[in-house]
């Protein structure tokens, strides 16, 4: 099951929250900095043992003071004009950090717009990758898990909220 919320994704109550980070894992600006921000000290601490993370690829850390119990840390891929290999790292983020969900056991996860502040994605195309390998992916998963995508823009939910419109009419399911 998707959703799309426009908001602050360190308020929800998800069992796991996905954090667009950079690949040293030790904070940075925009949603990684809100999450460190309210998780508290001890989310950079247990960061710092990690040894960073590579475009792409995910890693589980606990989520201290959020609601959330899990934070999946994913470095998106920087938008170098989208013939870089952009679109297969910003699809591996989000099945990477399902896969590391359901590992878990989590029945809930939401994610924001990776790649889509800093690192310069243009925000529609990432929507359109976010929600149909989101879709693909929870065909493989064992149990049900719902994916909320967490958007900081009223514009950036519209874009979510377009594909998801799209994908749910596709006859073929
Ligand atoms: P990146 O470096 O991957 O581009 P950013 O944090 O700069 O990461 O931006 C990723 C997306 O997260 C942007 O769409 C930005 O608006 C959004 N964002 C920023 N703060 C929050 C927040 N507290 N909750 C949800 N999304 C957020």
């Amino acid at each position: 099951m998707m959703k799309v919320v426009q908001g602050d994704i360190t308020t929800l109550g998800v069992e796991a929250i996905v954090n667009a980070a950079n690949t040293t894992l030790l904070g940075g600006g925009g949603v990684d900095g809100a999450i460190h921000r309210a998780a508290g000290p001890e989310l950079l601490a247990e960061c710092r043992t990690l040894g960073g993370c590579a475009t792409g690829d995910a890693k589980l850390t606990k989520g201290y003071r959020l609601p959330a119990k899990w934070v999946i840390h994913t470095p998106g891929p920087v938008w170098r004009g989208g013939e870089h290999g952009e679109a297969e790292r910003l699809a591996s983020c989000y099945r990477r950090s399902l896969e590391l969900a359901a590992e878990k056991g989590a029945k809930s996860l939401a994610f924001p717009a990776i790649s889509t502040g800093v690192y310069g994605f243009p925000a529609e195309k990432a929507a359109k990758i976010a929600v149909q390998t989101v879709r693909e992916a929870l065909k493989g998963l064992a149990g049900p898990m719902e994916v909320v995508f967490c958007c900081f823009s009223q514009k950036s939910a519209d874009f979510h909220q377009k594909w998801l419109a799209e994908v749910e009419q596709d006859p073929a399911e």
